[in-house]
């Protein structure tokens, strides 16, 4: 079959549909949510048309408490399952045309959603039409599974697979082409300073306000009179090329701000961590509590991300180095020091017997280790068959290799007991998620939803 003759026979109703589906504002909204509409209007509606759409093409719909639905054709034991969403984060500033009317112009569709991920779905949904319309015979199940809450934290998942059957294989196509087989583990460290009234020298200090990003900006209070910083600091600056900001702030205080570059966790290299870089400066200064504090700081985290002095270090060939990412640090005189890290862990981490290690190695340094939060790995093997269709079908559809990839970043995908993360965006393509004037490009449509069906064809067909 020549799906990709097939899926530019469908261009102009792929791009009527993702019309539609981008001209409903489906932005999470707790102010119209309901028990028919968990999410708020705008994700219901979309769910709702989407599994309208499945019905008029005589499929098995099922809408699980408006959180979730899928469209289901095709006998079998075995469920291939395809991942999507139709919720979609709001639409920010800048946008040259208004976000929730799609705009098509120079081959592209533009509007919130366009590739994250009502572009995708759309590609997904024609794919499974342009199979049953084939009328090639099916021995699984093929099953569009639609999400309306993936930007705000996975609801709808959850709630999916507490009653709803887990698919054998699966894809989501809410991430990148080719196909990403390994996730790393994401844990969140807290490293806690017991505190004590102090007279040290440093009053405050704060860094960061969420784990998944380098934080860009410092700011500390020390008992130190900015006459006697002046010098040191401006030296620092010099050396670093960094930009920051001295100030007196009475009582023979002084007041420190430094900027740094922010980054993605997923490699805290490519930033500069304002918190890490002035907590280091400050450490040869400081006296008291605060000096444990710096020190824990510049010692754990200043030679890196990689988590070498913590013992937490590791990495193998599937995924690659684990990365620590110190995204909030914080000192007062009364709570005393916390630093939250991201730690995005190997697929083969192992996990109990690095924390006994880091736990030991803190003793005796004031700091304790506590794992707030942890979503493990996700990993399906690159011999396996599923795969190696996958890869097949890539490779035909593009003449591309289909190169495996491994993140340091969650995808729907690890939702899935096995699944993978399947385009759509192609490589070299810009990355325009969640950004103002987000678009996918119409060929990029077609082409994904010719591999979608070879996919669907290959995995599911006799
Ligand atoms: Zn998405």
């Amino acid at each position: 079959m020549d799906w990709n003759s097939k899926a530019i026979e469908s261009e102009g109703a792929i791009v009527e549909d993702l019309k539609s589906l981008i001209s409903i504002n489906s932005v999470l909204d707790e102010n119209t949510a309901s028990d028919e509409a968990p999410f708020g209007e705008g994700p219901k509606r979309a769910l709702d048309w989407l599994l309208e759409e499945g019905r008029k093409a005589g499929m098995h719909v099922k809408n699980i408490d408006g959180m979730a639905g899928h469209i289901e054709m095709g006998t079998g034991d075995e469920l291939l399952g395809i991942l999507c969403h139709v919720d979609v984060v709001p639409a920010g500033d800048g946008w040259t045309t208004p976000p929730f009317e799609a705009d098509v112009r120079d081959g592209k569709v533009f509007g919130r959603g366009a590739i994250d991920d009502k572009g995708p779905t759309i590609a997904a949904w024609h794919a499974m039409k342009m199979v049953k319309e084939s009328g090639i015979t099916l021995n699984k199940r093929v099953r569009l599974i639609v999400g309306a809450d993936e930007e705000s934290g996975f609801r709808c998942m959850d709630r999916y697979f507490k009653t709803e059957e887990m698919p054998t294989i699966g894809f989501a196509p809410d991430a990148d082409f080719p196909i990403i087989n390994a996730e790393k583990g994401i844990a969140g460290l807290v490293f806690s300073q017991a505190g004590s009234a102090g007279s040290g020298s440093l009053v405050s200090f704060r860094s960061g306000s969420r784990t998944n990003m380098v934080p860009d900006e410092a700011r500390a209070v020390v008992r130190i009179p900015a006459e006697e910083l002046e010098g040191p600091f401006h030296a620092f600056l010099g050396e670093s090329g960094l930009e920051g900001k001295l100030s007196p702030s009475g009582d023979n205080r002084s007041e420190l701000m430094l900027r740094g570059k922010a980054a993605h966790a997923m490699e805290p290299e490519d930033g500069i961590n304002a918190g890490i870089r002035l907590a280091s400066f400050l450490d040869p200064h400081m006296e008291g509590d605060g000096a444990r504090f710096t020190s824990f700081v510049d010692q754990a985290f200043g030679d890196g991300s990689r988590g070498h002095f913590l013992g937490l270090d590791f990495a193998d060939e599937i995924s690659g180095e684990t990365t620590l990412n110190a995204g909030i640090l914080a000192y007062n005189e009364t709570s005393g020091g916390e630093v939250t890290v991201s730690m995005r862990y190997s697929v083969s981490y192992p996990v109990e017997e690095k924390l006994a290690a880091c736990r030991e190695a803190l003793e005796g340094s004031g700091f304790a280790l506590d794992l707030a939060s942890d979503s493990p790995p996700h990993h399906v093997d690159a011999d396996d068959p599923f795969i190696r269709t996958l890869q097949r079908v890539y490779e035909r559809q593009t003449g591309e290799k289909a190169e495996l990839l491994s993140i340091g970043g969650g995808t729907y995908a690890r939702t899935l007991q096995k699944g993978v993360a399947f385009g759509m965006l192609f490589p070299g393509r810009p990355d325009v998620a969640h950004q103002a004037d987000e678009w996918v490009s119409v060929d990029d449509l077609v082409k994904a939803a010719g591999i979608y069906a070879d996919a669907i064809s290959e995995l599911a067909g006799n």
